[in-house]
């Protein structure tokens, strides 16, 4: 989803989602589809560190 879109949700919401910075968008995090298509490459202890990052801001 866009920035716009995510700076919509609720902080509940918000705290499953990551940002690509290859598309510039949001994807959910408990959709697998979406995390999987966001990858690019990029190892899974790349995404766990991510989601330690979101969760703390
Ligand atoms: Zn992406």
């Amino acid at each position: 989803m866009k920035k716009e879109e995510f700076d919509n949700l609720p902080a509940t919401e918000k705290e499953h989602f990551n940002y690509c910075t290859k598309c510039s968008l949001y994807f959910d995090l408990r959709d697998a589809a979406q995390v999987q298509k966001h990858v690019h490459g990029i190892t899974s202890d790349k995404i766990s560190n991510s989601v330690v990052q979101i969760s703390e801001v």
